[in-house]
């Protein structure tokens, strides 16, 4: 960073905040954005705090043709006295670093992007909703935008950070969904960008995840992309099974994206000394312990649902419920004690908050 000032220049006129129970996911933005500029030699420049609006970028910039580029998600929440809190920001911060590696896009200071992120928000602070279940999405992401269009890395980019309201996941208390395993496409293999926050995963991942919506199902369940025996991920959220007393998620294997609530639910359970390993897990041991009945429970995480139960998973035309189709016990407690901490509703011994 040459020089660590952030410029602001405020709108002239501020939108309509949207009622709290009419927000939709992903659709409205704040009034304001972050940007931050990189080019060669300078490095990351020019941090400002700018009105939203429409980028100029070049036809020919890099990012529109190679898909260089990467993004991260996370939320600020308002608690019952008025503050406003981020949850594991520092995480997510340092999973865009790892994402900018694995992109060859220069690292950020991390440090100095949270300060610019909690400056925005204090900007922006009238947008954080209050109703239950609500908050704000942060949305940081770099693009490439040098414009040539040889494969190589780019030689300038920006960084942007834009802000979205949004309402509560669960409207009427969490409910478990349908979910196909996933036999034909993969999102990503050992090796590829699996590891990485980037947008070529997510356009990857869409074609699965249309052909099995019209069949009923809310995601897919994805298997690694070599063996298609090893279960790695459940739409884009990472996904834990309770069998038979013990709680296991994929290890990270190159290919799986580290979750920040993957993390923050693998230390809450060992925390509450409930046994807990990150290990191969096969599809096939999926289905004996279902035959044995010891198939407890199963569940996605991620920032936006922070816990998703798993009701049904279809393999191979066999549907094995899990719990009658019922929220389990534990993942109904990891969502109470996570989302009670990023409310302020519950203690933080882990530090969580900022
Ligand atoms: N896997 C993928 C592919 C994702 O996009 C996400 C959402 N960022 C997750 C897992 C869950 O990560 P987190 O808990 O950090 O939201």
């Amino acid at each position: 960073m040459e020089d660590q000032t952030i410029r602001v220049q405020l709108s002239e006129t501020n939108k309509q905040k949207p009622k709290s129970d009419q927000l939709i996911f992903g659709k409205t933005f704040t009034d304001h954005m972050f940007v931050m500029d990189y080019s060669d030699p300078l490095g990351w420049h020019n941090a400002s705090i700018v009105p939203y609006q429409p980028l100029t970028i070049e036809p020919s910039a890099m990012v529109f043709h190679y898909g260089q580029s990467v993004f991260e998600g996370l939320k600020a929440f308002r608690t019952k006295d008025g503050e406003i809190q981020l949850f594991r920001p520092t995480k997510n911060l340092e999973r865009l670093n790892h994402s900018n590696d694995r992109l060859v896009i220069p690292p950020i200071d991390e440090e100095f992007v949270l300060k610019a992120i909690k400056q925005l928000i204090t900007v922006e602070k009238d947008w954080v909703p209050d109703a239950e279940g609500t908050s704000l999405y942060i949305r940081p992401f770099i693009i490439s935008t040098e414009p040539y269009i040889g494969v190589a890395p780019a030689c300038h980019y920006k960084l942007i950070v834009i802000l979205s309201p949004v309402g509560a996941y669960y409207k009427e208390g969490i409910n478990p969904v349908k979910i196909a395993v996933e036999n034909h496409y993969v999102r990503t293999v050992k090796g590829g960008t699996g590891e990485a926050k980037t947008g070529g995963n997510y356009a990857a991942s869409l074609k699965a995840q249309e052909l099995v919506g019209k069949e009923g199902f809310a995601q897919v369940l994805w298997l690694d992309g070599v063996e298609k025996k090893y279960i790695e991920e459940v739409g884009s959220m990472n996904v834990f099974f309770k069998i038979d007393g013990e709680v296991v998620t994929p290890m990270l294997n190159g290919s799986i994206l580290a979750g920040v609530t993957r993390d923050s639910v693998i230390r809450l359970l060992k925390h509450w000394n409930i046994p807990v390993s990150e290990r191969r897990i096969s599809m096939e041991e999926i289905r004996q312990a279902h035959q044995d009945g010891k198939l407890e429970e199963a569940f996605g995480s991620g920032t936006a649902a922070v816990i998703s139960p798993i009701g049904q998973l279809t393999w191979e035309g066999e549907d094995l419920i899990v719990n009658e189709g019922k929220t389990g016990e534990i993942s109904q407690k990891i969502f109470d004690t996570i989302t009670g901490i990023q409310y302020g509703k519950m203690e933080d011994p882990f530090n969580w908050i900022v």
